[in-house]
């Protein structure tokens, strides 16, 4: 199937006589006659459910759609976006362990690694997204385990040289994962660029209405554990909460990863998505492909709008001609990017606010990425706390608007746009 009819039809086959849509399986735990066939599952020598917070076959369904959407191998649902990139990472890392990451990345994602996993023991450095083979190479320890990065960083909108990030993780002989949220695989498929694990906030267009929160970890399943056997031990060692199983022998570089993650990080930590928010998503999935296209089309229209408006002082929109990241789109996004947009207007600060407060359409939250448009000045929320130079140097000076475009009509955004702009 070609990616279109994935997002219709992916993940789920049903039999004869059964349910059209994929079911609903609103159920805590799982029945079976005999001790010995429950005993085969908690020994992973079976395939089956017993308890939801390790797997529900709703959330399976929609796991499988996603895996097949980025051409994975294996993937898992998570309850947020957030635990879906920690358990990405904390599934190869621990205590001691080292991490490299494009400091271009979500201040959600930016303050797990730096603040919480640092908590744990475990060590960062950032790179900026747009450095150089010999700097990204220079930032490896013989502890490191894994390089991270976001395709399209939510909100700096850079744009992840993927090949070059892959390149250097391959060379020092770790997974590269990339949190694929903005893109989606719509408009790119990290596996084909060399990364190895993909991640992301379902929350954004994957569920597109702004109805769930929810997360996604895929696995490519080409990467070799036990090539490197010695930096990842628990793939590569015996675990003795399930009997000795080795993950990467038992279930192969195909399975071992996804394994793992639900049957330790998943059983001991939650986060597990519930099958009714699963099967919302799978909703929001059935329509990713006409959504995401019209996002861009949108977000291009409007792009263009700004930049030819007298009181816009710059629009930052990788898709844009004349965009710092344009070239890099072009190679990663040639079919568009996302439908988010940051600009600034010449008024500065005041001028954001009173651009934002005389828009109808678009609504002041704290989200992007769904049908409906919404804008926010993370000056005055999201990075409150910062001063003017802090702003400047996190990539959000004072005046700076994001702007995330729905899929209403654009003849329409640009009039409200354009009413918003007079006022300013
Ligand atoms: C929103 C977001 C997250 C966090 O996801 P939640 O679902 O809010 O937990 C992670 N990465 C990116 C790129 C995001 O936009």
């Amino acid at each position: 199937m070609k990616i279109n009819s994935i997002c219709v039809q992916g993940g789920y086959t049903p039999g004869n006589g059964e349910p059209r849509q994929i079911p609903i399986v609103q159920s805590t735990t799982f029945k079976y006659d005999t001790s010995e066939d429950m005993g085969k599952l908690f020994d992973l020598e079976a395939d089956g459910y017993f308890y939801s917070r390790l797997q529900n076959p709703t959330n399976d369904y929609v796991a499988a759609k996603i895996a097949q959407l980025e051409g994975g191998t294996a993937a898992m649902l998570t309850g947020s976006g957030q635990a879906a990139n920690f358990f990405a990472m904390f599934n190869i890392c621990e205590c001691g362990d080292h991490i490299v990451s494009s400091s271009s990345i979500y201040g959600g994602t930016f303050n797990l690694i730096a603040v919480t996993m640092k908590k744990m023991g475990i060590d960062v450095t950032f790179v900026s997204p747009d450095a150089s083979e010999d700097e990204i190479n220079a930032a490896f320890t013989d502890k490191t385990k894994l390089v991270f990065g976001e395709t399209i960083a939510n909100p700096a909108l850079t744009v992840l040289d993927i090949e070059k990030f892959a390149k250097c993780a391959h060379a020092h002989g770790v997974p590269l994962i990339v949190d694929n949220t903005f893109a989606t695989p719509i408009n790119c498929r990290p596996f084909e660029w060399g990364a190895d694990i993909v991640t992301h906030s379902t929350t954004k267009y994957m569920d597109g209405h702004g109805a769930c929160v929810g997360g996604a970890i895929v696995d490519h399943g080409s990467f070799d554990w036990m090539a490197h056997a010695d930096k990842y031990p628990g793939l590569c060692t015996p675990d003795d909460s399930y009997h000795g199983v080795v993950y990467a022998e038992k279930f192969g570089k195909e399975g071992a990863f996804i394994t793992k993650c639900t049957v330790q990080l998943m059983r001991d930590l939650g986060s597990v998505q519930s099958p009714q928010s699963a099967f919302m998503l799978n909703l929001g999935l059935e329509s990713l492909h006409l959504r995401v296209k019209r996002h861009c089309e949108n977000a291009l229209a409007v792009a263009k709008y700004l930049k030819a408006q007298e009181k816009v002082a710059y629009v930052n929109y990788c898709s844009l001609e004349g965009d710092k990241y344009y070239e890099l789109a072009q190679k990663y996004l040639p079919n568009g990017s996302c439908g988010v947009i940051s600009f600034g207007l010449k008024g500065g600060r005041d001028a954001a606010s009173t651009f934002m407060k005389n828009l109808k359409m678009g609504a002041i939250e704290t989200h992007v990425a769904d049908a409906r448009t919404c804008c926010l000045n993370p000056a005055t929320s999201t990075h409150r706390q910062l001063n003017d130079e802090q702003l400047i140097e996190a990539g959000v000076p004072a005046e700076l608007i994001r702007i995330s475009i729905g899929i209403e009509d654009e003849e329409d955004l640009i009039a409200d746009i354009s009413q918003a702009l007079e006022k300013c």
